[in-house]
């Protein structure tokens, strides 16, 4: 398959024959800002999968609650394995004995910047990184700090305090529809089931 080594791992959990996930994962990367998005995925548990374009993958967390616009949530956030770039558009579903079997939707998407001033992937290896998103819902500072090592490898997704910063809006429940389709989970499901 050749292609790229940071990619092994989410090649190596999935069957393309069966998935319609993207697979080849050519990381012919694009001009202009990087983007990240938040994907809404309906598997054995419900979760938001957050991700970060970074040199040509996706950065990728698993957030059960998903993210916060409240500065004093702070949101617990599991490292997944590396995406390939043209990830950032799937929507649908991942048939049953799939790895990640279940819906998806893109919640939110848009461009981010680092806020850092030094490279994305030496703050990703310090475990502290800060980003500004200007997505559809998601706007402003937000920080992901490392809190455990090793096989305690888990992260805190975090709102800064910013004049993007409310305590009030709670989009997770109040905007649950997919910025790409404008579906719920429930309408990808039964759309599906209908065809
Ligand atoms: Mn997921």
């Amino acid at each position: 398959m050749g292609g790229d080594e940071r990619l092994k791992e989410y090649w190596s959990k999935r069957n393309f024959e069966r998935t319609s996930e993207p697979g080849v994962g050519e990381t012919t990367g694009h001009e202009g800002e990087s983007r990240f998005v938040v994907q809404k995925h309906k598997a054995s548990s419900l979760h938001y999968d957050f991700r970060l374009e970074v040199e040509g993958v996706l950065k990728s967390w698993a957030v059960p609650k998903g993210p916060s616009t409240d500065p004093s949530e702070k949101r617990l956030a599991m490292p997944t394995e590396d995406h390939p770039v043209e990830y950032i558009d799937f929507e649908g579903m991942i048939p049953e004995g799939e790895y990640g079997a279940g819906t998806v939707i893109v919640w939110d998407t848009g461009t981010y910047r680092n806020l850092k001033e030094k490279p994305l992937e030496q703050a990703l290896a310090e475990g502290r990184v800060e980003v500004w998103l200007e997505g559809e819902k998601l706007k402003g500072g937000y920080a992901l700090i490392r809190t455990g090592k090793g096989s305690d490898n888990r992260w805190l997704f975090i709102k800064t305090k910013d004049d993007q910063a409310d305590a009030h809006r709670n989009p997770v429940t109040s905007q649950p529809e997919s910025v790409r389709s404008g579906r719920t989970i429930e309408e990808v499901e039964r759309q599906t089931d209908e065809q």
